[in-house]
């Protein structure tokens, strides 16, 4: 049995030296290959190795949390997930992931294409840029995954086989269930937040019984609606942008539950840019990002049900609301109607999933680079408070809530 060691720059060459996919990406004189290490993610290592003919990412899980340290052990194998992941959505969505070049299952290493000119979206988002293709890119990507990964879709014999495959990441589910779910709502050891500025408004968000109850049912949900594989981790810094082109990274999350998780925690962190924004306007007036901020989230969720529906009505081959019950019987009617309820659904916990990720990332231990780098307490903390009001008005009234105008003009009052 090989033992695992972490890759530095100095063994990286030595390891990784003599795979054929990677000299024919890098360059095959090793010794000219330069090393950095640029992980800034809270969970792994990630190397960009240059070489005389090219460069790759080289990606390491660690057997603990990074951003914690050793105390808090991880499993290697959620490598494995993150991989078997890329593979899905790969085949899914095609050219929406890194290229994978070369995968250690032992060593927790996946070697993959170097993204670049591509930057980070929420560092483009926090820097005022405006992405022209996001939103119809991420629409496309959650409508194609969600949809291509569930029994509406997939021979349910092969999704059962999936089922079983990703349900072995149960740490990073556990990770998901405590930290989005149950930490933000009571004073739990790793939490933080913008203090005393917040603390008003903390206490009250832990007083509230509706909100705590709405919370736990959609970590219910969360943990056994095995609808879909999940990208897991679908926030703004899991996404890598140039103003052509749209890429998703970093799916260790990757696990079989609701459909509508993945939407909800994409749309939570445009709705948190949005409220970001005030904290970044020493260069000049933010009003136009704010508007393109909710143009994208508009965007985003109409590709979605658009494509959502045309997969619905294109590819529905799967063990759901069979073609044989309606189009074969000449009830399109009553398919279209089926297809209005599921969407309904993901709708309405979607804006649940949403409401929690903005609190989970103002109250607990993971928080955002685009409140973290408001400096100015005061000011950081007004505009997490925002967050914070309208996340809360998400989870407890999603119900009620019917369209996306409703929230923006909100989200527009709160500003
Ligand atoms: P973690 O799981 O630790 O969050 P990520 O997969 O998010 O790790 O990667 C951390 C950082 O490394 C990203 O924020 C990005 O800057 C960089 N990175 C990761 N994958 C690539 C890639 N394929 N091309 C370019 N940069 C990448
Ligand atoms: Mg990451
Ligand atoms: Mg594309
Ligand atoms: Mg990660």
């Amino acid at each position: 049995m090989t033992v695992f060691e972490a890759l530095n720059s100095q063994t990286l060459p030595l390891r990784l030296g003599g795979t054929a996919a990677i000299l024919d990406r890098v360059g095959v004189d090793t010794s000219a290959w330069k090393i950095r290490e640029v992980g800034d993610g809270n969970l792994n290592l990630v190397f960009i190795v240059d070489g005389t003919k090219g460069s790759v990412v080289v990606k390491q899980a660690l057997p603990y949390v990074r951003l914690v340290g050793e105390s808090w052990p991880l499993p290697l194998k959620r490598s494995y997930f993150e991989y078997q992941a890329l593979v899905r959505q790969q085949e899914r969505d095609p050219g929406m992931v890194p290229e994978i070049l070369h995968f250690d299952r032992e060593q927790a290493i996946i070697v993959m294409e170097f993204l670049t000119p591509h930057i980070i979206l929420r560092k483009a988002l926090i820097e005022g840029q405006q992405l022209p293709r996001i939103a119809r890119d991420l629409g496309l990507f959650t409508a194609r995954t969600l949809f291509r990964g569930s029994d509406l879709s997939m021979e349910t014999r092969k999704r059962k086989e999936d089922l079983a495959l990703f349900s072995d990441n149960v740490e990073l589910c556990d990770i998901t269930e405590n930290l989005v779910f149950s930490d933000p709502y009571y004073e739990a050891t790793l939490n933080r937040h913008t203090t005393p500025q917040l603390d008003g408004i903390v206490r009250e968000l832990r007083a509230d019984r509706d909100l705590k109850v709405e919370a736990q049912r959609l970590k219910h949900l969360f943990a056994s609606n095995a609808e879909t594989l999940l990208h897991g981790d679908l926030h703004t810094g899991s996404v890598m942008v140039t103003p052509e082109e749209t890429r998703v990274i970093d799916p260790e999350f990757a696990f079989y539950g609701p459909m509508a998780f993945d939407v909800g925690m994409l749309l939570a962190n445009f709705w948190m840019s949005y409220f970001s924004q005030a904290g970044h306007e020493k260069d000049g007036d933010r009003a136009d990002m704010r508007d393109y901020l909710l143009d994208v989230v508009v965007g985003i969720w109409d590709t979605f049900r658009d494509e959502f529906s045309r997969l619905w009505h294109t590819e529905r081959n799967g063990i759901l609301y069979q073609r044989t019950l309606f189009e074969d019987r000449g009830d399109a009617l009553g398919s279209t109607q089926a297809l209005d309820e599921v969407l309904q659904s993901i709708w309405t916990d979607m804006l649940g999933f949403a409401g929690v990720e903005m609190h989970r990332r103002i109250l607990g231990l993971a928080h955002n680079a685009d409140f973290e780098t408001i400096e100015d307490a005061d000011l950081r903390a007004r505009c997490e408070a925002k967050a914070l009001k309208l996340g809360r008005h998400l989870a407890v009234n999603r119900r009620k809530i019917h369209s996306m105008a409703e929230i923006n003009a909100l989200a527009g009052r709160l500003e």
